[in-house]
């Protein structure tokens, strides 16, 4: 038995040296579905029933905030008022569940990273300092609807179009709570609807073909997440 199982491992081992994440330290067989599409920017390791997402949050397209003289600046958009912020690298860690697990009582999203994109920008939640209505901010989203906080973190409260440019259906990456969140749309083109308090709901979907529940970007408050449906993890930066 054990000459027939090595060439498996061996073959599995191959696998995960092909793939897109830049981790060395985990097997993308051992990670939950969707982690693969993670930029090779984002590092993972697992940690018992988590897993431990390090990233910059340095986005990977242009944007009024990485500053005159970068390669990636681009002049502000019509109507947009920059903030005194700009971009600048950061050192986050997220402790996401690998298994997901329904919260009781669903818990208010914290200020600050909420989750994390696949190129590895932070998710913020909907509200500004204070936890008051976005409003006033929203002039100051670049075209991908991103913008920095007072410490230079780069991140999205809105749906981060970069990532769903090419499909609004599209998984855009993972809440604190280890569900994954998606693009406006459904593979099939319809708009997500039936979306509960926490702006979520389960079914299939193109990573998770047995179903899972997962939220949905949305055009009104709370544009991303309203609540944590499952028991969130830790964030430090
Ligand atoms: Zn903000
Ligand atoms: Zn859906």
């Amino acid at each position: 038995m054990r000459l027939a199982l090595a060439p498996l491992v061996l073959a599995l081992a191959g696998c995960g040296a092909a793939a897109t994440t830049a981790s060395s330290t985990v097997n993308p067989a051992d990670l939950p579905a969707g982690f693969v599409q993670f930029s090779s920017t984002v590092s993972m390791r697992l940690e018992g029933n988590y897993v431990v997402v390090s990233t910059s949050d340095l986005p990977n397209h242009k944007s009024p905030y990485w500053g005159a003289g970068s390669a990636n600046y681009e002049a502000p958009q019509a109507g947009m008022a920059p903030n005194p912020s700009s971009i600048a690298a950061q050192t986050y860690v997220l402790r996401i569940p690998r298994t997901p697990t329904p919260s009781a009582s669903p818990a208010d999203t914290p200020m600050d990273a909420i989750g994390v994109a696949l190129n590895g920008v932070v998710f913020f939640n909907q509200y500004a300092a204070g936890r008051v209505a976005l409003g006033p901010e929203i002039v100051s989203f670049d075209r991908y609807n991103g913008h920095p906080a007072p410490r230079n973190n780069y991140h999205y409260h809105f749906e981060p179009v970069y990532l769903t440019q090419a499909s609004q259906s599209a998984l855009m990456g993972f809440i604190l709570d280890g569900y994954p969140i998606y693009g406006p749309k459904e593979t099939n083109g319809s708009t997500a609807s039936g979306l509960d308090a926490c702006n979520g709901h389960a079914h299939a979907t193109a990573e998770y073909p047995g179903g899972t529940y997962h939220y949905h970007a949305v055009g009104a408050p709370p544009y991303l997440v309203g609540c944590f449906h499952g028991v969130a993890g830790t964030v430090t930066n």
